[in-house]
């Protein structure tokens, strides 16, 4: 079932223009989560299966998105060399702008909540963005009202609005849902995935859903708007993405930040998968679905890899 991508080909014939920067958006490995099935004793025609999104260039599912975004503006005429590229952020979104900019020879100014991890920041320093911190206590959607009056202010700027803007879901809808039902052999049954802008849960759900139209889809969220999940909203509370369509969800399942903590340990330790708090959160879910069925393929997104959060401390316990 496991379908391993050849990836030798792009990885070592590639050089540093902005299309072979490109073409490494995508084609992620598939990987099967046996040992979390097994600890979740689910029954043997149950298999649960994950993305591996830190394979992207820049280091998550983001690079998707961001490279649809900017493709869709440059077809447009909207985004001309030279420009600057502007949107809020907190953080692997930045990264994946910030990296096409630099390739493509775009301006890159993010607005993004002051206290986004000293990670992040150095990273998109390193990429030569321009950031403009906002107030931490307002979180994301304070760095998107700061973002639309930068906008407002600058016509002439690109503002790429990933809230809003189809080309952000349409990039899952053309790439990640074709590759989970290839890699599958269309065996999907249930698709789960963490809602942050939900680009990834619209864009993937939508096409597998045209692909099965008995696909289960699960929107994974944060239990409170306080929690250690970054890059997902808490969308009761959260100002709702335009993109986001609430009745694409067949259930919507919730996880508390402890549970996501202890999985992202468990992944670590007994999958030797070295996850984001998002990633484990997401299998936190679909481990929750996959209890439910008595035979089915369970697929999830993990959105980037630890690297990001090493600071915390719950690696330690
Ligand atoms: N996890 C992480 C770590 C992210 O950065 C994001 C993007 N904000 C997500 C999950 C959610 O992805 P999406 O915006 O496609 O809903």
């Amino acid at each position: 079932m496991l379908q391993t991508i050849d990836r030798t080909v792009s990885a070592f014939q590639t050089d540093s223009s902005p299309d072979s920067l490109a073409a490494q958006v995508g084609n992620t490995p598939l990987l099967q989560l046996k040992k979390v099935a097994e600890g979740a004793s689910l029954p043997a025609a149950v298999n649960i299966y994950a993305k591996a999104e830190w394979f992207n260039p820049s280091g998550s599912v983001k690079d998707r998105a961001a490279l649809n975004i900017i493709r869709t503006a440059e077809w447009t005429g909207r985004l001309e060399p030279g420009m600057t590229l502007l949107d809020s952020t907190s953080g692997n979104m930045g990264i994946a702008y910030a990296m096409f900019g630099a390739a493509r020879g775009y301006h890159v100014t993010l607005a993004l909540p002051a206290n986004a991890s000293r990670e992040r920041i150095a990273t998109l320093e390193a990429y030569g963005a321009e950031l403009i911190k906002t107030d931490p206590l307002e979180g994301s959607d304070g760095a998107m009202r700061v973002a639309q009056e930068l906008a407002a202010e600058n016509p002439d700027y690109f503002y790429a609005d990933q809230y809003n803007n189809p080309a952000n879901w349409q990039a899952h809808y053309h790439t990640t849902a074709n590759e989970i039902w290839a890699q599958t052999n269309g065996a999907v049954t249930d698709f789960v995935a963490g809602l942050g802008t939900s680009g990834t849960f619209m864009g993937t759900t939508r096409r597998l859903k045209t692909l099965n139209p008995e696909l289960v889809a699960t929107a994974m969220q944060p239990d409170s708007p306080f929690n250690g999940l970054e890059g997902l909203k808490h969308m009761a509370t959260a100002i709702k993405p335009g993109i986001y369509d609430e009745t694409l969800a067949d259930a919507i399942r919730t996880v508390r930040t402890e549970e996501a903590y202890q999985m992202a340990q468990t992944l670590a330790r007994r999958e030797g998968l070295f996850v984001g708090i998002s990633a484990a959160a997401a299998v936190v879910a679909a481990v929750a679905v996959a209890r439910t069925l008595e035979t089915g393929t369970v697929v999830t997104v993990l959105p980037d890899n630890g690297l990001k959060y090493l600071s915390e401390r719950f690696w330690k316990e």
